[in-house]
């Protein structure tokens, strides 16, 4: 299939050519039909599979066909009148300021991903004169509430930071036709609730809104109830299947080796880049620590650091001039990262889903990515369960010289625990998939 039997405005068209996305992904090409439909959509779909573009691309079709129309009537009106004006100048009676109104506003969990969707956004409407504005929190509002007051079309917002600048009155959201949650299951994890909730007042009752979710689960069923009208549900690849370009592997290691294993692996497999999630701030830095005094280029990324630190960061990181990354779930929630070939887990996550979302990082649109964990004793019991999650065995290998030592037991009583864990599980699985 390719983007023009979706008929999209002919300037995306040709963006898009620009840009070499030759034809849409799975959930851009189901959701985007349903989209221009004027329905609401609920979207699941694993990291990387486009989610992005799957909402953006819709939403701009509409704003530049309402800015075609509203131009040819100006066109019209003046033929009538026997005036003769250019059709760029008309552009600009469209747009003056006062007749710009917010018309789309999108909002995710973090910084990182909202300066994403509005780099992501850009890319797409280049060349057009559709403005979006960026707003999230630690920075200062100034700025934000001078390019709100010169009128825009488009907002993408942490919730926060926009709550702030709508009860300054910076912008109003009365027009808004398109309402979009990115991240919806990160929204909730990180108590954005009742932040949604109140936008969600100021939002006119006429609009089309438009969940975007890596997991939909429970709770963001329920959560949807109170924010979309029959929406259409839209999941790709299955729920909880990790990215079939994704090699895992598994090392039972010892938990005090597992630095000395992973810089082994880096040097004698010569990683370019690879990201490395740690359960918690404390062990990201002791680990970076670590890291650095054996000699490797590394750095960390968590919610502790300074904004302008964090971007540094990603930029020193996208730049090749760090070779590791070290971060937490949240942090590394969502970032896009393109050609990432490895994914390391230091322990395995408490939450299934965040493995599902951390190996998500490689492999990235069709590009072939390895996900290595490595495994002590201790986190056994987690292994089980998320084998049962994900359906499959995560077979375990020892590397040559860090063979676990197997004096060490298990914190649980392995026979008893492992069947009784196994069947809770799936009879998660079960019922969720029979909904
Ligand atoms: P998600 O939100 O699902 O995690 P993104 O929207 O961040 O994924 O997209 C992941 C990457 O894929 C981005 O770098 C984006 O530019 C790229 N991409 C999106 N759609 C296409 C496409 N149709 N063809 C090629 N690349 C694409
Ligand atoms: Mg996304």
């Amino acid at each position: 299939m390719s983007f023009s039997a979706l008929s999209l405005h002919p300037q995306l068209l040709s963006r898009l050519s620009a840009l070499k996305f030759t034809q849409p992904t799975a959930i851009q090409a189901e959701t985007i039909p349903v989209i221009l439909a004027g329905k609401d959509v609920m979207a699941g779909a694993q990291t990387g599979t486009g989610k992005t573009a799957a909402f953006c691309l819709p939403i701009l079709h509409q704003l530049l066909t309402l800015q075609d129309s509203q131009i040819a009537q100006i066109n019209d009106n003046q033929a009538n009148a026997q005036l003769t004006a250019t059709s760029s100048a008309n552009v600009s009676l469209v747009n003056t300021s006062q007749a710009r109104k917010v018309k789309a506003l999108v909002l995710t969990p973090t910084r990182e991903l909202a300066q994403q969707v509005h780099h992501n956004l850009t890319q797409l409407m280049a060349d057009t004169d559709i403005k979006a504005a960026l707003l999230y929190g630690g920075v200062s509002t100034q700025a934000q509430m001078s390019e709100l007051a010169a009128g825009v079309d488009i907002i993408v917002a942490t919730p926060g930071r926009l709550l702030d600048l709508l009860r300054r009155r910076a912008t109003s959201l009365s027009a808004v036709d398109y309402f979009v949650i990115d991240e919806a299951d990160r929204m909730l994890d990180m108590g954005f609730r009742d932040e949604i909730i109140e936008v969600l007042k100021r939002l006119p009752k006429q609009r089309q809104t438009l969940l975007f979710s890596a997991t939909l689960d429970d709770r963001i069923f329920s959560f949807s109830k109170r924010l979309l009208t029959q929406a259409k549900v839209i999941e790709t690849h299955g729920r909880n299947q990790t990215a079939v370009t994704v090699t895992e592997r598994v090392y039972n290691v010892d938990a005090d080796k597992k630095c000395d294993l992973l810089c082994k692996l880096i040097a004698v497999e010569a990683w370019q880049q690879v990201l490395i999630f740690s359960r918690t701030k404390q062990d990201a830095d002791a680990l970076v620590k670590q890291m650095s005094q054996r000699g490797a280029k590394v750095a960390a990324l968590h919610a502790d650091l300074s904004q302008l630190v964090r971007e540094q960061v990603l930029t020193d990181f996208k730049g090749g001039q760090l070779t590791a990354l070290v971060a937490t779930d949240v942090a590394a929630r969502g970032i896009d990262i393109s050609q990432l070939d490895y994914v390391v887990n230091m322990e395995l996550p408490f939450k299934l889903e965040d493995y599902v979302h951390r190996i998500g990082r490689t492999g990235r649109t069709g590009q072939a990515g390895h996900a290595i964990t490595l495994f002590s004793v201790d986190d056994e019991p987690l292994l089980i369960k998320l084998e049962a999650y994900l359906d499959k065995r995560l077979p375990q290998q020892w590397y040559p010289g860090f063979e676990p030592d197997l004096t060490q037991v298990a914190p649980v009583t392995r026979k008893t625990k492992k069947g009784s864990l196994k069947q809770q599980a799936r009879q998660k699985a079960l019922a969720q998939s029979k909904r």
